[in-house]
């Protein structure tokens, strides 16, 4: 399977990181996880003809995880071609009226789902954010590879972390901006909790995403933050890099 970051950035993005949206490709199959804007420019620029999108999961109804449906499927009328849109349980109603705005709700199916997707062998979970949010787990062949979209700390009970081979993790901001940024380590995760979860989760390989472009930090600072914990593999994504898992 192939991840290609289309955006690495939080609800403020900052000049070389956009929203986060990530966009999972396997064979024909292709799904992109939250569409914030440009997602037809980000799809071409990816390598993925936009017409061929197979999916798309919203994981909540933040503008930044949400904003750009309406222009990508406005982009798309032209080819006829449309995903399949999936979201969160309760959370459909609001994305029709988005697309009704525009006179778009028509096109797509919008479905709602709970526990799983049907498609790439996906499980969903919720997360702990200000808005009703789904993280995802997908299983391919012995691999686990989760995203959790926006989130804080959660207590990993149910073990979905438990040795991911790859965990795509909101890490909002390094700690010390706690005090500014209400919501970090509770409706967010900063880059030293985050490396403390990963680590006690035996965690594969971390993949931090969603950095707040409000905070002045670079990329060394939330490196050495999560190494603070966590001592597995480290991939700190720039926008449209790619994994192969
Ligand atoms: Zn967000
Ligand atoms: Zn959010």
């Amino acid at each position: 399977m192939k991840i290609i970051f289309l955006g690495t950035g939080s609800a403020v993005p900052s000049r070389d990181r956009d929203n986060t949206s990530l966009l999972f490709l396997q064979g024909e199959n292709s799904l992109l996880a939250d569409c914030p804007g440009s997602a037809y420019l980000k799809l071409m620029r990816a390598g993925l003809e936009p017409a061929l999108l197979k999916s798309i999961f919203i994981t909540h109804t933040h503008p930044d995880h949400l904003y750009g449906l309406p222009a990508l499927i406005h982009s798309l009328c032209p080819a006829g071609k449309f995903p399949e849109v999936y979201v969160p349980e309760g959370i459909a109603e609001m994305t029709r009226a988005l697309l009704g705005l525009f006179g778009l709700e028509r096109k797509i199916e919008i479905t709602e789902c709970a526990g799983e997707l049907p498609f790439l062998n996906t499980n969903l979970f919720k997360t702990r954010h200000n808005a009703e949010s789904a993280g995802m787990v997908i299983t391919e062949g012995q691999k686990k590879i989760v995203y959790t979209s926006d989130t804080g700390p959660l207590e990993d009970s149910s073990g979905i972390f438990r040795q991911a081979d790859c965990l795509i993790h909101d890490c909002s901001a390094p700690e010390r901006f706690k005090e500014n940024f209400l919501g970090l380590d509770e409706t967010h995760t900063s880059a030293e909790t985050l490396g403390k979860m990963a680590q006690s989760a035996e965690v594969r390989m971390l993949v931090p995403v969603h950095f707040s472009g409000e905070f002045d930090f670079t990329t060394d600072e939330i490196e050495k933050s999560i190494r603070k914990n966590y001592s597995g593999k480290l991939f700190i994504p720039r926008d449209f890099d790619t994994l192969e898992i």
